[in-house]
């Protein structure tokens, strides 16, 4: 079986090790179908191609009719509000984003696990399941300050060879209704921060066009992306979405917005959907989702069939706003079909594209993907293809970042 060949293959003793030597990978199936095999050097892919002889020194795994991917790309998570690490916390009740972020503050008060262990939870459980590059929010408050911030930049620089992580600064209590919000995302945007956050305009501040003034006026300062979390529904949620798109297109800002969540998209007649669709294309602002179980969900192919960038993240693991989660952007992926109605191969490759190629995208990754010169970042499924891997939740064989051996489950 792969599994127990896998497990001969490597071992714990492997975690972190970055084989100078050289890796072959044997026989592994491409998302596109195609066997090849794949050689690694120095942290980088050498070589694929469809039959590779093992020069002396290499190491060489069997993964014969198993799939090779590029490694997960994690659109939307948030490093600093995992519980994980922690004995298990109840899940506080409230349904507005209002009502949560009071639940929040009240678990944050209550929690004697410093951040940076439970963010290296998180990160231990990404990493296992085949990510290799996040965006992470970090929430930036009056009470907070900078920081929730501080401690990610540490991390991020310490966990470099495991896991690529670029930051929004997020205002999670609003900017007009925590006053002091916005001189602190200003000094955040100083400290090397890619992208601005913001968060409901309409329903946390009550005043669309100060916040999104604010966001887009620090784009511009900092030469920075923009990440907006939208759950404002219906009607409202639409014209924030026309708002967003329209500042964008006037600023020149095509592929540098995100709208997270929008569930207003899924909230209005096919009709509306399309159309706004449509300026969201022509704007160039990409929707992000999570499947969450907190709103409606985006008509994911109608966006897709309108030439809207559509990438997905798992958004909270085990945190208080939800206690679910493990960290799998396959299994994620697997959510966003399963809640669009995507069942076809054509439709789970859509849905693998989002957490894999569409949120590199976002993410500006360079040198993205399996190809000769590339990082070594990539994942093994015990599965023979891509939808096979998005259905069945299949495990990951063997994960590597950077050359490294970062992870197989089947140790
Ligand atoms: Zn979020």
């Amino acid at each position: 079986m792969p599994c127990a060949r896998l497990a001969r293959m490597t071992n714990k003793d492997d975690k972190g090790l970055l084989l100078n030597g050289g890796l072959l990978l044997k026989g592994g199936v491409l998302p596109d179908g195609n066997s090849a095999d794949i050689r690694i050097q120095g942290g980088k892919i050498a070589e694929i191609a469809g039959s590779i002889a093992a020069p002396e020194g290499v190491r060489e795994i069997d993964v014969t009719g198993q799939l090779v991917s590029p490694g997960l790309v994690n659109g939307h998570v948030h490093l600093d509000k995992t519980l994980l690490g922690a004995s298990w916390i109840p899940h506080l009740p409230g349904d507005t984003v209002a009502e949560r972020i009071k639940a929040e503050k009240k678990i944050r008060s209550e929690v004697n696990v410093p951040l940076k262990t439970r963010a290296t939870a998180l990160i231990d459980l990404l990493t296992g399941f085949g990510t290799t590059a996040v965006r992470s929010h970090v929430d930036i408050d009056p009470d907070i300050g900078l920081a929730h911030l501080e401690v990610i930049l540490a991390l991020r620089e310490e966990m470099r060879e495991r896991l690529s992580i670029e930051l929004v600064a997020f205002p999670q209590s609003g900017v007009a209704a925590a006053p002091g919000t916005a001189e602190l995302l200003n000094e955040a945007m100083k400290l090397g921060v890619e992208n601005i956050g913001g968060l409901d305009p309409a329903a946390i501040d009550g005043d669309v066009e100060g916040q999104l003034d604010l966001v887009f006026g620090l784009a511009e300062r900092y030469d920075a992306g923009i990440d907006i979390h939208l759950h404002d529904g219906g009607e409202l949620g639409i014209y924030e979405l026309e708002q967003i798109a329209e500042r964008c297109r006037a600023g020149g800002l095509n592929g540098k917005v995100t709208v997270s969540h929008a569930y207003a998209l899924g909230m209005v007649s096919g009709s509306v959907a399309a159309r706004t669709a449509e300026k969201l294309a022509r704007a160039g602002v990409a929707i992000l989702t999570a499947a969450s179980g907190f709103g409606a969900m985006p008509p994911v192919k109608l966006l897709l069939e309108n030439d809207v960038h559509v990438f997905a993240g798992t958004d909270n693991v085990r945190d208080a706003w939800s206690p679910f989660g493990n960290g799998d952007m396959a299994e994620r992926a697997a959510l966003i079909a399963y809640r669009c109605g995507m069942n076809s191969d054509e439709d789970l490759r859509a849905a693998f594209d989002m957490a894999t190629t569409s949120a590199a995208r976002a993410l500006g990754l360079e040198n993205y993907g399996l190809a000769a010169g590339n990082p070594a970042d990539l994942v093994v499924f015990q599965a023979a293809s891509v939808p096979e891997a998005i259905a069945s939740h299949a495990a990951r064989g063997l994960v590597i970042k950077g050359g490294r051996i970062a992870g197989a489950q089947a140790e």
